[in-house]
């Protein structure tokens, strides 16, 4: 009979009142049996294989194995054959008599090999391989399915194919070591993450609905037709008004591997279905939170990608914006914003003078360490650009060289005088071959320009080969975030800085309801890398405020919320939680751009899906079961593909 399961019985709201004692979490087994771990851990099953290819090394030498995998390629016409399966590749000598018939076996054809593991003759080793010091002498081969001829690329990790192409065929992609080793390392790691949450912390892993309704404010959504006339589903968000009402409910502390759905297209970094590590729990401070994720991550993050070590440094949102431009600073990066409008005031050059005449305005200045002496004038011109682009002709933005005999080479230097470029150049530690960059203009706007300079400055020297970003994964917290900001259509009024459910900052209370812009919030964002992978807030649990914030702040249509509005005031605890990114985090934990890299079946530009080509047209009497009719519809059918 399987031995019971042993669960660790410290809980974390114990540990979060001591604080020191969280250390001592110890983890609980995942296996009930010791013959369940073994079965588990090598991965084989004993009809087609007794081992796996790549798992073969001198200490398998004098055994028969049966092998189960692709054809990787042949070698040396067709005398060996490099079989490969998830694991990696193995060599396999055939004897002379078998050469003619296997040579033709196509590549990528599925194969069984029956052989004894020898060492290959001395010489003939091939260290870039794991198994590269045996072979198996086959005595028995068989195709258990051939492979057509004419796949679209060939499996080899050297071919570059167009990614439509790629995603197409995708199960072919997917046997790729680098997608087999991402997907591994992302299954193992949600496997930690539920052991630390479920086993050791009282988690409640609890999945909420798909079909749901239209929620106010916040992304675009996919809509779901339904049989009731002008009736349709909205695909979540996110789960956060469900986990709300589990903390009504008396779950207390609630997780799930959360598909999330916002209709944004994709880029590299996102994409309409991603999936969150969602958390919330009841009774918790931000404090809380933050040492709970803390210590998710730490005992979760995999041992091959180094330690990650709490407590993160934290920021606050105006420091963040004041020293790097941003709400999510790339703390690799030393560089920061330094203010200067002290010093240049009194000799302000001609073009500051404009962008300086409004209230809050500012000039700032960065240092490009050894901008001059490496990117190019092409390059100055496309970073002004980049900062047109995003901040407008608000910002005045004026590079300036400083040569190799510390002289200025621009205007600004002449009409600053010496001794303020002097105080500058202190002030900002620069030294000969360094770019200064200028930015005058109102509020944080100058800010955002030189941060966007800091990123993409960086981004052009590393890519010319030289290193900017120290190495490693550097963690923050960013908090104490305004409640509510100016729309960003431009329209007026407010909109949530996180969402209309965060809670004002308790010393702000009043304030939302006579300066609501003036309100901090209780809302923090993880942060790795630069990229935001996690956001979360401690919730609004008075319905009156909630409703206050929803109809009168955000002039929001209150009755589509009512339910939430109503659990709030059927005795609701306080709560708080968090949502982590999954596909973000596995990319930087894996170093790629691309979260498709992350994700089995990816979209791509647009949300297209080129495998399933989905979305895809429904046939006009389909539709009438839906009580939809199209109108104005493209030449393409409305498949867009
Ligand atoms: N639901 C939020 C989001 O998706 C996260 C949270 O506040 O917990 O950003």
């Amino acid at each position: 009979m399987a031995a019971p399961m042993r669960i660790c019985r410290r809980y974390l709201i114990q540990c979060l009142h001591c604080r020191k004692n969280l250390n001592f979490i110890s983890s609980s087994r995942y296996f009930s049996t010791d013959q369940e771990q073994d079965s588990a851990s090598t991965g084989t099953s004993f009809s087609y294989r007794t081992h796996l290819c790549g798992e073969l090394t001198r200490s398998h030498v004098g055994q028969t194995v049966r092998l189960s995998g692709w054809l990787q390629y042949h070698r040396l016409s067709g005398a060996f054959i490099v079989l490969r399966d998830w694991q990696g590749l193995i060599q396999l000598l055939i004897p002379q008599h078998k050469v003619e018939e296997t040579q033709n076996f196509p590549l990528e054809s599925v194969l069984e090999v029956t052989g004894d593991v020898q060492l290959r003759p001395p010489g003939q080793e091939n260290e870039s391989m794991s198994t590269g010091d045996v072979e198996v002498a086959v005595k028995d081969i068989k195709v258990l399915n051939p492979c057509k001829t004419n796949l679209p690329f060939e499996v080899r990790t050297f071919n570059k194919v167009k990614e439509n192409l790629r995603i197409k065929h995708r199960y072919l992609e997917l046997r790729l070591p680098h997608l087999q080793h991402a997907l591994r390392l992302r299954s193992q790691f949600v496997m930690a993450l539920r052991n630390f949450l479920a086993h050791e912390n009282e988690f409640v892993e609890v999945e909420t609905p798909t079909l749901f309704r239209r929620t106010p404010g916040g992304a675009r959504e996919f809509i779901v037709p339904t049989h009731s006339p002008g009736k349709f589903y909205s695909l979540p968000q996110s789960p956060q008004q469900f986990k709300q009402l589990l903390m009504v409910g008396g779950v207390d502390r609630y997780f799930q591997i959360a598909r999330c759905y916002r209709d944004e297209g994709s880029k590299p970094d996102r994409q309409p279905e991603f999936t969150q590590v969602d958390l919330e729990m009841s009774f918790v401070s931000q404090e809380d939170v933050v040492l709970l994720v803390e210590r998710l991550l730490e005992r979760s993050w995999p041992g091959e990608k180094g330690e990650v070590k709490g407590p993160f440094p934290h920021m606050t949102y105006h420091q963040a914006m004041t020293k790097y431009g941003c709400d999510k600073p790339d703390l690799r990066l030393p560089w920061q914003v330094v203010e200067v409008t002290d010093l240049v005031r009194d000799s302000c050059p001609p073009v500051f003078q404009p962008y300086l005449e409004t209230p809050g305005a500012s000039i700032q200045a960065l240092r490009v360490k050894d901008g001059v002496k490496h990117l190019s004038n092409k390059q100055l011109d496309a970073l002004k650009q980049s900062v047109f682009e995003k901040v407008g002709d608000s910002v005045k933005l004026v590079p300036v060289k400083v040569r190799s005999d510390e002289t200025w080479g621009s205007g600004v230097g002449q009409q600053l005088g010496d001794s303020v470029r002097s105080a500058i150049q202190d002030r900002l530690d620069v030294a000969a071959g360094d770019l200064l960059v200028f930015a005058a203009g109102q509020g944080f706007l100058p800010h955002t320009g030189l941060g966007l300079v800091r990123l993409q400055s960086a981004d052009m020297l590393e890519a010319k080969g030289f290193t900017v970003r120290e190495d490693g994964f550097h963690f923050l917290w960013v908090d104490t975030f305004p409640l509510f900001l100016p729309k960003e259509d431009g329209s007026p009024g407010l909109e949530s800085a996180h969402h209309p459910f965060t809670a004002p900052h308790p010393e702000d209370v009043g304030l939302v309801y006579t300066a609501p812009e003036q309100v901090r919030s209780q809302h923090y964002d993880l942060v790795l890398n630069g990229s935001e992978i996690g956001g979360g807030s401690i919730r609004v649990h008075d319905s009156h405020l909630q409703r206050y914030i929803l109809q009168t702040v955000l002039q929001e249509n209150c009755s589509e919320l009512e339910h939430l509005l109503e659990a709030l005031d059927s005795g609701c605890p306080p709560h708080g939680g968090i949502a982590l990114g999954l596909d973000r985090l596995m990319a930087i934990m894996l170093g790629t751009d691309s979260i498709r890299d992350v994700i089995a079946f990816p979209k791509v530009s647009e949300g297209h899906d080129p495998l399933s080509r989905a979305p895809a047209a429904v046939a006009e009497k389909d539709l009438d079961y839906y009580n939809i009719h199209l109108v104005n519809l493209p030449e393409d059918g409305g498949s867009g593909v």
